[in-house]
Formats: C-alpha cells, structure tokens, sequence
C-alpha cells in the first residue's frame, strides 16, 4: 500500500484475542488455526490480567505479539481496559492506577490503547486522562451484543481536545461469534514484532471491517485516496466541518453505483487532522489514521 507517498507492505492483524488462559472460549492453539485459515498475519494474546508463553507457539507463519488487558480502577467504580502489546511474557498484571499500568507498560517496551471505552461507559474526556497511551479501538466486534461497539464518537472527540490519537479494529474474540468482524491492517517494511511495533507507534496502520485503503496521499492541500469499491467517503475534520461524498452524487463519477478513488481540496481553515472514513456496499466500514495537512 501507498501511504502518503512511500510503499509498505500490509500486515492484517487481530490485536486484541483472549484464550482459554482467561475467559476465552479457545485454546491459543485454535486461535492461532482459526486466523491463519482466514489469512491474518498478525495475532497479540490479550488475556485479562495474563501474559501467554507466546515464545512457545507454533505461530504456523503468523506473527505472535505478547499483549496483555489490564485493569486497573476507572471512572466511576468501573476498571479500565488497557490494551498493552509487546510486554515481556513474565509482565505483571495487577496495577493500583491507570498511571501506573501505562508507565509499566511503556517502561517495558510496549504500547497501549484503551480498549472500547464506550462499552465501558466512558467518556472521551475520561480518556483524555490517560497520558501515554496510543489510540482507542475505534471498533471492537465483541461489543457489537450490546449496541456499543462503535467509538468514533469519542475519537472525533479525543481528535478535537487536540489528542492525535490512532484507532484500531478489533474481534476481542472470546467465542465464534467475534471472531473475523473487525481487524487493524498494519502497513510496515516486515512482519517482525520490531516492524509491527514501530507502524502502531507511528501510527501506520488503518482499522476495517472490509474495505481496504490501497493508497492514501497528500499533494499539498489535495487529499488524495485509492480503495475497494465503496458507496460512501467522509474526510472527518475539524468540529462538524466534514466532507461528505456518496457514491451516487458525486460529480465526476455519473452513475457509478461505486467509487475507488477519491480527491479533494481541503479548505484553508481546516487546521486540525483529517481522516477518511468508507463504507461499502454492505456498509462496513474502515477507518484510515488522522494525519494534519501541511
Ligand atoms: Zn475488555
Ligand atoms: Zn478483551
């Protein structure tokens, strides 16, 4: 994929993945035949509190990350869930503060993202408070049971309070019915945790549910981008200043039912970071990272 100008390779990832070791419904050993059967590459454990012997794995190809969701005392009674990947197999899972399960984790090597805050209840500027961290998951597939598995609402929000924060898709697979709904594509030079872990740190990376960005460009105020075939784009910028296209009104493409590329001037006053959001026929979605014009 072409991302703002340089080609990567695409990594399709699922990172955040509980197992038998906490209250998943599979062995690490399924988990591992079920993704590589649907042609993921990449694959972080998450068990709640608990690292896995990921070094042990027959990975069958695929790129293991040790990960981990913490819990640390939240908001209003209510723990957090942090996803931490890449912490050593030996990481401790008990953590007094948010604060302190951050600094371990960065402390550590890793990286962390606060999983489905809206499932948790919380609000964008209960995120806001937690320093360190990468991102949010923009979409979470187990969520979806209770009508809470969407986060941009609070993405835009966390953008707009001046965050520059990536978002991720993911299954949090516990049982059969999360598995495959959500995943993040990581674009890197290779598949070695060091490659990975640099692209999520920079934010080189896009959350799907489907569609798949295949070039994304800035040629001085003109944002540019190429897809899989989609019905609907929206640039996301600043406060309520977005830019919406739907597939059969836009003006140069007739009466195409589709469109795969797209262009657009984005206006002076646009000063904060833009994305891209499509959505396909079947009205999946994904969700590129924000990036500032100029
Ligand atoms: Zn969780
Ligand atoms: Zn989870």
């Amino acid at each position: 994929m072409n991302f703002y100008g340089k080609d990567y390779n695409v990594y399709k990832a699922n990172l955040h993945t509980h197992t038998k070791n906490s209250d998943g419904g599979y062995t690490p050993e399924e988990i591992i035949r079920l993704y590589g059967e649907h042609s993921y590459d990449v694959i972080a454990f998450t068990d709640h509190r608990k690292t896995n012997k990921i070094s042990t794995y027959d990975g069958k190809g695929m790129t293991l990350i040790s990960g981990i969701e913490l819990h640390p005392p939240g908001p209003r009674n209510t723990p957090w869930h942090l996803l931490a990947l890449n912490v050593p197999e030996d990481f401790a899972g008990e953590y007094a503060s948010a604060s302190d399960a951050i600094t371990a984790v960065l402390l550590a090597g890793g990286i962390v993202f606060c999983a489905h805050p809206h499932w948790s209840g919380f609000t964008s500027g209960d995120v806001l408070t937690l320093n360190g961290i990468s991102g949010i998951e923009v979409y979470n597939n187990s969520c979806r049971g209770i009508g809470r598995a969407y986060n941009d609402q609070c993405w835009n929000e966390l953008i707009e309070a001046g965050f520059v924060s990536g978002a991720l898709a993911v299954d949090d697979t516990h049982a059969s019915y999360h598995l495959f709904g959500g995943w993040t594509m990581i674009l890197a030079e290779d598949k070695s945790v060091p490659s990975l872990m640099a692209s999520l740190a920079m934010g080189r990376y896009y959350a799907t549910q489907g569609p798949e960005f295949h070039r994304l460009e800035l040629k001085g105020r003109t944002f540019e981008a190429d897809f899989t075939e989609a019905v609907e784009v929206i640039i996301l910028a600043e406060h309520s200043r977005g830019i919406c296209v739907t597939a059969p009104d836009f003006p140069n493409y007739g009466d195409h039912k589709t469109i795969s590329t797209f262009s657009v001037n984005i206006p002076e006053h646009y000063q904060s970071p833009i994305r891209c959001r499509i959505r396909d026929k079947e009205g999946k979605y994904a969700w590129s990272a924000p990036i500032y014009v100029n």
